[in-house]
């Protein structure tokens, strides 16, 4: 008899032994949720990968849905398209590259009492498998069940990982690239976005923060390139960035030409052109000032074969009145045209205010000129003489 229980007992003992074995087994994790606010990983701001790498630790969480699980284990991972794989993002602090394809990492481990489905089981160690392909592991992201991520399974630890695109390629246009300066505000927006995921294009709504060349979030007002950080929410998980530039252009004006010569009867033109991009803009300069009431009375001139003789006379300077007129006069000023209306100026010459005559040289032959003459004070003019006309000799 006590043969008998004790052999009982033996058996029971085993069976004791296998149980826990046949428990393991029973509880599958065959379903798990994870939750990741995306949008706050700092995808689309010029972050270090590192950084990115640490908050999608801290932003991402795991639904167990009461299971104990031994750990989780989140990341940045990125694609590569130097050996065609995932890789995972080192200690470096190189900055997020908007070409890349972004994954989050989770690698969750399982407590002794649970396992995974035995599909699971059946992936290589380190193998990479279309999660497609393990129809009996449901996986969920922000509510949302993925059947085409990828699953990495480490029979060794037992730990499953997931790749979660976060960062899918873009294609953005933005509204403009190049606005002038005028003191406001220039945000571009989307001319037209889509992301790129895989073989499908999804429509996407567009989000656009501003950077500037030393990438801080800027106003952009001044002149200078920016950065337009062009996010793109698509459907479900998917999500991307990318980065334009844009520029301000601000005029860089030269000191200008005096495209329209003023006169006392007339305002002139003077024309600023932008030395980098050869935009135009016109001024108009203020008519002559008449500041000084008197003018010279000028004289039949004398005419040679290729110059002429202008000649005048000053107004009487005795009174006191006219002496202080006088004593502001510089100059005198001769002009010289092939027309009676002076369109056509052939030369203008300062000479000195006692002077009465000024020779203009260089002239044609047997040709009609136009003479006048009048005073300058260094602020302002006298109103033109009387018109001289002459014809210069033919020998
Ligand atoms: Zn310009």
């Amino acid at each position: 008899m006590k043969k008998r229980l004790s052999a009982l007992f033996l058996m029971l003992a085993m069976a004791f032994v296998i149980t826990p074995g046949a428990a393991y087994a029973a509880t599958v994790v065959s379903e798990i949720r994870l939750n990741c606010d995306i949008n706050s990983i700092g995808l689309n701001k010029p972050n270090t990968e590192k950084t990115v790498h640490n908050l999608i630790y801290e932003k991402g969480s795991l639904d167990t849905g009461g299971l104990t699980i031994d750990g989780i284990n989140t990341g940045l991972s990125y694609w590569s398209d130097v050996n065609d794989s995932i890789s995972g993002i080192g200690d470096g602090d190189e900055t997020i590259n908007p070409g890349r394809q972004y994954y989050a990492r989770y690698c969750i481990r399982l407590y002794d009492d649970y396992s995974w489905p035995d599909e699971v089981g059946k992936l290589k160690n380190m193998d990479w498998t279309p999660i497609s392909k393990v129809s009996s592991l449901r996986v969920f992201f922000n509510g949302v069940r993925l059947n085409d991520i990828v699953l990495q399974y480490n029979t060794y630890h037992k730990t499953i990982y997931f790749f979660i695109p976060i960062g899918h390629p873009i294609n953005a246009v933005l509204s403009a690239s190049s606005f002038i300066y005028d003191g406001n505000a220039k945000k571009p927006g989307c001319k037209s976005v889509s992301l790129k995921t895989g073989a499908k294009v999804l429509p996407a709504s567009c989000k656009v923060s501003y950077y500037d060349q030393k990438w801080n979030l800027a106003t952009p007002v001044k002149g200078g390139k920016y950065y337009a950080v062009v996010r793109a929410e698509g459907q479900g998980i998917y999500s991307g960035f990318t980065v334009r530039e844009f520029v301000i252009h601000e005029h860089t004006w030269d000191s200008g030409k005096v495209t329209k010569a003023t006169t006392t009867e007339a305002a002139g033109i003077r024309t600023y052109t932008c030395t980098s991009c050869g935009e135009t803009k016109t001024e108009a300069i203020e008519k002559l000032k008449i500041t000084i009431s008197k003018k010279p009375v000028i004289q039949t001139p004398a005419a040679k074969k290729t110059a002429i003789i202008a000649r005048w006379k000053h107004f009487a300077h005795k009174t006191n009145k006219t002496r202080k007129i006088w004593k502001k006069i510089r100059k005198v000023q001769v002009q010289c045209a092939s027309d009676r209306k002076f369109g056509k100026i052939v030369r203008t010459v300062m000479v000195g205010r006692n002077k009465t005559k000024a020779v203009i040289k260089g002239l044609k032959k047997n040709t009609v000129y136009f003479v006048r003459v009048r005073y300058y004070d260094g602020k302002g003019y006298s109103k033109w003489s009387k018109v001289k006309k002459i014809r210069t000799k033919k020998k």
